[in-house]
């Protein structure tokens, strides 16, 4: 039996467990799949809110908390894996929105440095990781530490007793924990009964090989963005499509972001798509990231519902989970 049973290792779940395993505790995370392979290695690594005056204090709150500590948290990793998850100050360029009502009550009230450009707002601070990569160091760091990663398991239920949970059911075996951290993206609900529910909502993207002079910042406009990373690699994305766990992509799209990407910089007019995907963001019905107690069961937490800012809000969402775990 562990102390801490961790369910789902994407970003939320790893970054979970490692803050519980440093904090002294058994961690055991289990994953239906792969770690790492689901939204959060689909996603573009943005570390900020897109348009952050639509969310809550709470979203911009965890956004803040973990940007303060994201360089540090890459190079200790870093130092600790060999593995570079390439943080990368490149800043955002915000081409729309940014001179609404609402973006100026929340840059005021933030006090948010930001710079004017001739195409819109320059946020200098805001960066980047390589997620994939940030992903694979995440899990060699949390082998290294001690967490017992179980991958190709599903949990199927929860086990309960007298109103707590002491574990998960998996087609094979029962596992038994102190506490169980339902950190399971877009799929949280089937294991969850709450009221507030989560649910897929798909994003598509695409990769660009071009040269590091072409864009210089990630660009913001009209909902859509562009991600140079530090090889000159372009991401363009995303879309928003509430179809459930269909992860298809379509040629539709690609055309649509590789457009987006080359109205703005010409020169990507011929460069070569890489690649296209698909993710599920874990979206929640009241839009709120549900981070917690579970509000009927015991020993149960829950850390899910990011939506499309899991990366950027993982690390202190973390910790959040330690503290109320470690210091109950
Ligand atoms: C196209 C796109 C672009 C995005 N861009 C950004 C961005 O720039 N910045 C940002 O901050 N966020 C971005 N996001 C959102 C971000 O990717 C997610 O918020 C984040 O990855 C959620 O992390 P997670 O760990 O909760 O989910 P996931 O990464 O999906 O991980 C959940 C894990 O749980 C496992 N699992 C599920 N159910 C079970 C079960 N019953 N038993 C065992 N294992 C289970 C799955 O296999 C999976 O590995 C983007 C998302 C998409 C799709």
């Amino acid at each position: 039996m562990s102390d801490c049973l961790v369910i789902g290792g994407g970003v939320i779940g790893m970054m979970s467990a490692r803050t519980l395993v440093m904090a002294g505790a058994s961690v055991t995370l289990l994953d239906q799949r792969e770690c790492g392979k689901e939204s959060s290695w689909a996603g573009g690594g943005i570390i900020s809110p897109l348009y952050p005056w639509h969310y809550d204090d709470l979203t911009n709150e965890l956004s803040f908390a973990s940007q303060l500590v994201y360089a540090d948290l890459c190079l200790q990793i870093f130092e600790d894996t060999g593995i570079d998850a390439q943080y990368l100050k490149s800043g955002l360029l915000m081409m729309d929105e940014y001179d609404l009502p609402l973006a100026i009550q929340w840059i005021n009230k933030y006090n948010i440095y930001y710079q004017h450009h001739a195409d819109g707002v320059l946020f200098a601070n805001i960066a980047q990781v390589r997620n994939p990569r940030l992903l694979k160091a995440l899990k060699v760091d949390i082998l290294n530490k001690g967490v017992n990663i179980i991958e190709h398991i599903q949990a199927n239920d929860l086990l309960i007793k007298d109103n707590q949970v002491i574990g998960v059911k998996t087609k094979n075996k029962d596992y038994f924990a102190q506490d169980v951290i339902v950190c399971s993206g877009a799929w949280s609900s089937k294991l969850l009964r709450l009221t507030d529910e989560v649910f897929p909502m798909k994003g598509q993207m695409i990769v660009l090989k071009s040269t590091k002079d072409v864009v210089e910042n990630i660009v913001l406009d009209q909902g859509r963005y562009i991600i140079p990373r530090a090889d000159g690699r372009i991401l363009v994305g995303s879309t928003m499509e509430n179809v459930g766990f269909d992860g298809r992509i379509d040629i539709g799209v690609q055309k649509l972001l590789h457009e987006f990407a080359y109205q703005r910089f010409p020169a990507l007019l011929n460069a070569k798509i890489e690649y296209q995907w698909s993710g599920f963001r874990p979206a929640s019905l009241s839009g709120k990231v549900i981070l917690g107690k579970h509000e009927q069961f015991e020993h149960l937490l829950i850390n899910t519902g990011h939506f499309s800012n899991g990366l950027n809000m993982a690390p202190a969402s973390a910790d959040k989970i330690k503290q109320l775990i470690i210091n109950a």
